[in-house]
């Protein structure tokens, strides 16, 4: 029964309890939340820090492992034996996916979409997609434009008729299931800042399919933790971004019964897309370079060096107060780099 003293007491860290939903290890966890001592004193103003999601331990690692700790959770209590999902051709979900199959003793199967024009011969062998073979899992590609979740869901249905049992995962793992790996990451973001009697006052990080953005911000949410979390578009214009992820902002709120979430919790900039997903704008790899050399961070050209791009683009409008504490997600996706050589070796020679 609820008590007054309950409306009272901050929920913190045990406000959130996901202990009920299936769940598998997949990840080394808790990941790194560690400081770019360089990076900040290189811009003078606020303190930047790292959540090191690239660290989570899972083929090479990125924030898919989190979701996949739910997603093939689920998987296994409905008994599957293959796990079926999407993404474009360089995507890290479907290898974190791939990875995570043969971790479980499952098959995985993936359909690639070739949204990206305009690439050179290897992309489609290079990187991610090595990885994929590497880990066994069957592939088809598709054209750019088709519902992918629709085509998925067209190869589980075959799957069943021929006696498999597919589990299907959208495309990112983003749907609610999924994103409770990012109420996880938040759980921990508070624990660490706990810890160590540092208050976090910004996140930033690049949102595509939505799902790690909406975990966080549910996370937070369901600890009255208020903390903003600045989700740079790798895609999607501001306004379509924001309603996709608070679509999912409140799916997962409801599973976790954290109820209603106000939409002006879920912040997008969408300055740093440039031409599109899966083309890095100059600011992409100008942010991509920076972190390699000022830190020995390798991020990648499609996701986190547009979030990163963001972050720095943010420091230097002078967004932050001197002081504040900063945390860039870093959601993985270095694989990538193998199929954007060409475009990245152009600024070796830059300082
Ligand atoms: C998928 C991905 C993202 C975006 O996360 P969403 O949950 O899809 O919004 C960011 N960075 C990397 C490296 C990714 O692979």
């Amino acid at each position: 029964m609820r008590t007054e003293a309950d409306h009272i007491l901050p929920k913190g860290v045990s406000g959130l309890n996901l202990d009920e939903f299936p769940r598998v290890t997949l990840s080394h966890g808790p990941t790194p939340l560690e400081p770019m001592p360089r990076l900040s004193e290189h811009f003078g103003g606020p303190n930047i820090f790292i959540k090191r999601d690239d660290c989570t331990g899972l083929g090479t690692g990125g924030n898919k492992t989190r979701k996949l700790e739910f997603l093939v959770g689920e998987a296994l209590s409905e008994n599957a034996d293959i796990l079926v999902t999407q993404g474009a051709v360089q995507s890290n979900h479907v290898r974190q996916t791939a990875a995570a199959a043969c971790r479980m003793g499952l098959d995985c199967h993936g359909l690639l979409e070739r949204r990206v024009p305009g690439v050179g011969k290897d992309y489609e062998t290079t990187g991610n997609v090595f990885l994929d073979h590497m880990f066994g899992a069957t592939l088809e590609f598709r054209e750019a434009g088709l519902d992918m979740n629709a085509e998925a869901l067209a190869v589980v249905e075959k799957l069943s008729a021929e006696g498999r049992r597919p589990y299907f995962i959208p495309g990112g793992g983003s749907n609610a299931t999924g994103a409770l790996g990012y109420a996880v990451c938040a759980q921990e973001l508070m624990a660490q800042s706990e810890e160590r009697k540092m208050n976090i006052d910004w996140i930033v990080m690049g949102t595509g399919s939505t799902g790690t953005q909406a975990g966080l911000v549910a996370g937070l949410f369901a600890m009255d933790a208020d903390i903003p979390v600045m989700g740079i578009s790798v895609r999607q214009k501001r306004d379509v971004q924001i309603k996709a992820v608070h679509g999912l902002v409140e799916k997962t709120s409801a599973k976790i019964g954290a109820g209603s979430i106000p939409v002006a919790k879920v912040i997008v900039d969408d300055g740093y897309v440039g031409d599109g997903y899966g083309i890095p704008a100059q600011s992409t790899l100008e942010a991509v370079m920076m972190a390699a050399r000022m830190e020995g961070i390798l991020l990648d050209p499609v996701y986190s060096g547009k979030g990163f791009a963001g972050l720095v683009g943010m420091v230097r409008d002078g967004f932050f107060k001197a002081g504040d504490n900063v945390v860039f997600l870093h959601t993985g996706g270095s694989a990538a780099l193998f199929a954007y050589q060409d475009v990245l070796s152009g600024h070796f020679s830059q300082g």
